[in-house]
């Protein structure tokens, strides 16, 4: 039997299993349910496995012969937002959903790793990263610290993830810088309020907010490579009480998001100078939070190359092309920074239907993307490990 064939007989039952995680989500180091399916079905096909890494995450292998070790992640966690779809499958856990269809990675990775288990042809080892808590709270950089690539170690990983903005059947893989560093920043500011009327007498801090806002955005335009990319957007801005009274207090943030390092340390030195300079100049004092989120996700050339080509290939089930890099982040970027490898998208979108993209409350991972996903990821191990 081929893998395809093996894939499309077992296609109703690894649907029936993303419809139960979808309707079961859970949230970032939660993942108890999830994961305990996932290693159940995975040692039933004949694989070791390796739970409680990053408390819910899980690492499953398989060794066939000799020959180097490949690594391939997939998220399992949910969102902290409600479902609108209607769906029969839809979460049964209030305010839980799988928004971000980490719901159908997990199914995908399985169903990889069952077809390479009954028909995979490689030799040497896989390693199957179910990783916990990819939505913001660092489940892959706390399997990292927790020794993932010394226990289980890799020549090459790689990850990806559904993608909404692409066709169904096409694959977009990026060499280099293809996801950016998300950093935020809260600004809290005091000094002295008073009357409207008389403005010499108080520190205005609706102003100083409005001057940081407008000349942070020449953080970008004067600081950054025009080659490069770079976003800076100030979100929120709060301050105020009453049309007759300057305010006292106020507080404001944003989010900055870069592909490159360098441009990432330089906007968190500039606009530091920025806000304090400024404040200073109108004497209110103001406290800076800079709170550090993922780093750049950055494929690594030959990895990304390696994957275009076998994506594009009869091999698998799909065609490729090279991406646009996306300004959101992904926390795979802390396994790309220990072990090269690449990240890449699985096109999603059917014509004439709507698909919402991600994190939209009307979102849903499409089922018939389980066996193209896991065919062409049967068809990078296999790639990587000529039997
Ligand atoms: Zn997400
Ligand atoms: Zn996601």
């Amino acid at each position: 039997m081929t893998v395809a064939a093996f894939l499309a007989q077992k296609f109703p039952e690894h649907r029936a299993l993303r419809r139960d995680i979808h309707a079961h989500p859970e949230l970032g180091f939660e993942e108890v349910r999830t994961a305990g399916l996932v290693a159940q079905r995975l040692r039933a096909a004949g694989y070791t496995v390796t739970e409680g890494i990053a408390k819910t995450g899980l690492v499953a292998t398989l060794t066939r012969g000799e020959g180097p070790a490949i690594g391939l992640r997939a998220d399992m966690d949910a969102l902290p937002m409600e479902e609108r779809t209607n769906l029969p499958h839809a979460s049964r856990t209030e305010g839980v959903f799988h928004g971000c269809g980490h719901d159908g990675h997990t199914t995908s990775l399985l169903a990889t790793a069952e077809a390479l288990a009954a028909h995979g042809s490689f030799a040497g080892t896989v390693h199957l990263i179910f990783q916990p808590a990819e939505e913001g709270l660092s489940g892959g950089l706390r399997m990292v610290e927790e020794g993932l690539f010394d226990r289980f170690p890799c020549d090459r990983i790689y990850g990806f993830h559904n993608m909404p903005l692409l066709p169904m059947g096409h694959a977009g893989v990026r060499p280099g810088p293809a996801m950016a560093s998300s950093d935020g920043f809260v600004l809290r500011f005091s000094g002295k309020g008073g009357h409207a009327a008389m403005p010499h007498l108080g520190q205005d801090i609706a102003l100083l907010m409005s001057e940081i806002t407008l000349a942070a955005q020449s953080l970008v335009s004067r600081g950054v490579n025009p080659l490069h990319a770079a976003v800076l957007s100030v979100t929120q801005m709060h301050v105020g009480t009453a049309h007759n009274v300057i305010a006292g207090e106020g507080w404001m943030s944003g989010t900055i998001r870069c592909l490159d390092p360098g441009d990432r340390a330089t906007i968190e030195d500039r606009f530091r100078a920025l806000i304090t300079h400024h404040a200073q100049a109108r004497d209110i004092e103001v406290e800076i939070e800079w709170v550090r989120g993922y780093p750049p996700l950055a494929n690594d050339p030959a990895a990304a190359a390696h994957a275009l080509s076998v994506l594009s290939s009869d091999a698998a089930p799909v065609t490729a092309s090279q991406a646009d890099p996306l300004m959101a982040a992904e926390d795979f970027a802390y396994m790309l920074d220990t072990v090269p490898g690449a990240y890449f998208f699985f096109g999603m979108a059917v014509e004439g239907e709507d698909n919402p993209m991600v994190h939209h409350p009307a979102y849903d991972f499409r089922d018939e993307l389980i066996p193209i996903i896991a065919e062409s990821m049967v068809a990078l191990v296999e790639s990587e490990l000529p039997a």
